[in-house]
């Protein structure tokens, strides 16, 4: 299965995202994750992308369908799951026509809701295990005591330069400006599933997976 997991900054997307590449063997392309990845290695895109990344804007569609085109090609899996892509309507008007020269289509379309104020909350006391990608919290899920990560005992944990109030502020305004739009795009293409992003990450897990169950 071909899926996107679609919702705002802090909803959740990537937490699931690596469930189901646990649980489904499933591969998880997220273009936040790419563009880090181009940022920390120091590549020229990498330089370019950054002081937008920071203030929490989108970067150009160009770049961003590039990146998922070059996975598309490369990797090989149980189904791709589009988590942070795409975020503008050309970027899923792209993807369609790239998964469809690819000889794939898309399953479903699973919007994660979260209200803002959640959001808010979730990500000024957010960090991350630098290994693995666990998610701590600094009220819910504090990272341990002995300072190791519970999934992989990793000991570097990050907190993501956009993960400040400023830059959220933007981020929830480029959400409801370029990306909210996609809910009523895939709606109408008959796509779109909604489950409560807001529970335990189990039940969440458990929404979803109900929601691929009847599409498939
Ligand atoms: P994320 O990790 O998905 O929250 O993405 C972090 C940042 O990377 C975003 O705030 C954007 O600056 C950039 N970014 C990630 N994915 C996209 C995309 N599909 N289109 C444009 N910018 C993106």
């Amino acid at each position: 299965m071909n899926i996107i997991l679609l919702g705002p900054p802090g909803a959740g997307k990537g937490t699931q995202a690596r469930r189901l590449v646990e649980d489904r063997g499933m591969v998880q392309l997220s273009t936040g994750d790419m563009l880090r990845a181009a940022r920390s290695s120091g590549t020229e895109m990498g330089r370019r992308v950054a002081a937008i990344m920071d203030a929490g804007e989108l970067v150009t569609d160009e770049i961003v369908i590039g990146l998922i085109e070059e996975q598309l090609q490369t990797s090989r899996g149980g189904g791709f799951i589009f988590d942070g892509f795409p975020r503008t309507l050309g970027q899923a008007d792209a993807l369609g026509d790239l998964l469809a020269a690819n000889g794939a289509m898309l399953d479903a379309v699973i919007e994660m809701q979260v209200d803002d104020a959640a959001l808010v909350a979730r990500i000024v006391a957010r960090s991350t295990c630098g290994d693995c990608g666990e998610v701590y919290n600094d009220q819910t899920k504090p990272i341990p005591a002995d300072g190791r990560c519970t999934n992989c005992g990793g000991a570097t944990f990050n907190r993501r330069a956009d993960d400040n109030a400023d830059a959220l502020t933007t981020r929830l305004m480029e959400y409801y400006k370029k990306t909210s739009p996609l809910l009523g795009y895939y709606y109408a293409k008959g796509d779109l599933v909604s489950v409560d992003g807001l529970g335990e990450i189990e039940t969440v897990a458990g929404a979803i997976a109900e929601a691929l169950a009847a599409r498939s």
